[in-house]
């Protein structure tokens, strides 16, 4: 498509184009209904196969047992960060936070705000959030270990799961979700907000393990109980229904044109060993993560100066390439290139790289 850019950002993030021409073509009409996906009801059998079949697919992308319930829920992964500890911590527990930058902060904040237990068991903080920490002392009995699995904004990401001794992994996966196969065995909950590898934001993702399910309080609000949604089918209320139908479709698109994490995982490889490795043999550009702990996710780099960084991230615009400024909190480079995000465009990427360097170094 002609007028279309190269879509660099950190979410709302660039969606595969079949899923949008999708979109377009059935959208006055869809499935045979003659009204568009945003007017039927949500009790319709159009829009229950809708989400059941996102539901399938989730499962079955990720190879979850019978344990597992797959939840849509409103209020972005910010609304995770105070329904987990409020539907998982009773008086007396407490869980185990691991915090790697900004959403990790975040998380443990709304947990504190609930005078929740939580112990701080790590943090990258002294050398502002460029690594994810080793070695780690999780507590033996807490009832879960919450990790961000993906840094969107300091641009690192956990290669590995850490053994936590025993207590389930929540993670906020709202970076990095479907990017690569999951061991579930070491999981207890996961959420992703939508926009980044998944669709459109107003949806966010919950997995949700028995066990952990089974803790949700009945004294807490309805809306904000894992158990309201894992019993109704994530229809207590009206679902976000254009959100659902979107992720319902990049499900589809990572199963049958992708062909599953594995393949994503290697693509995903194969882009960001394209863009670290052109930003390693340069004198010009620098990565901000540890190369150990560097994200295939966001690649965050820093340019001699701020200038240039402001004049690389306007002459990428020009050249068809959009969103690779950081995070205002930040500043820097950014390049997200999450699952919909093809190899033409991170090549491109590193040719403009290329051409601007030599133009500018
Ligand atoms: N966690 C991570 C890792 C994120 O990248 C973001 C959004 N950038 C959030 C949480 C917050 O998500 P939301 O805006 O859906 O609340």
């Amino acid at each position: 498509k002609a007028d279309r850019i190269y879509n660099f950002n950190a979410g709302p993030a660039a969606l595969p184009l079949p899923v949008l021409e999708e979109i377009q073509e059935s959208f006055l009409n869809f499935a045979g209904s003659g009204m568009s996906v945003t007017e039927i009801s949500h009790r319709s059998k159009w829009f229950d196969d809708v989400i059941n079949d996102a539901v399938t697919r989730v499962k079955r992308i990720l190879q979850l047992d019978d344990r597992f319930h797959v939840l849509f829920v409103q209020g972005g992964a910010s609304m995770q960060f105070c329904m987990v500890p409020m539907n998982l911590l009773g008086a007396g527990d407490s869980a185990d936070y691991v915090n790697t930058g900004t959403w990790s902060t975040k998380a443990i904040k709304e947990a504190e705000i609930q005078g929740k237990s939580i112990h701080v068991v790590a943090s990258s903080e002294d050398r502002n959030f460029a690594y994810i920490p080793k070695e780690i002392a999780f507590t033996p009995d807490a009832v879960y270990a919450h990790i961000t699995s993906n840094n969107t904004i300091k641009g690192t990401q956990w290669a590995q799961f850490p053994d936590t001794g025993g207590a389930p992994i929540v993670s906020d996966m709202s970076s990095d979700i479907f990017s690569r196969p999951l061991d579930m065995d070491k999981f207890g909950l996961i959420y992703a907000g939508a926009q980044k590898n998944m669709g459109p934001a107003g949806v966010c993702l919950v997995i949700i393990r028995d066990d952990l399910l089974a803790r949700t309080p009945g004294d807490i609000p309805t809306m904000l109980r894992y158990s309201t949604y894992a019993n109704k089918n994530s229809m207590f209320n009206t679902p976000p229904c254009f959100a659902i139908y979107t992720v319902q479709l990049v499900l589809k698109w990572l199963e049958e044109t992708i062909g599953g994490l594995g393949k994503m995982e290697e693509l995903n490889r194969k882009k960001a060993g394209l863009l670290y490795d052109f930003i390693d043999q340069s004198d010009f550009y620098r990565a901000t993560a540890d190369k150990d702990s560097r994200s295939l996710m966001n690649v965050t780099f820093r340019l001699p100066s701020e200038e240039l960084e402001a004049a690389l991230v306007a002459a990428a615009l020009k050249n068809g390439m959009g969103g690779l400024k950081g995070h205002r909190s930040v500043g820097g480079c950014r390049a997200s290139i999450y699952n919909p995000t093809p190899l033409a465009a991170v090549e491109s990427l590193v040719d403009f790289m290329k051409t601007f360097e030599r133009d500018n170094g």
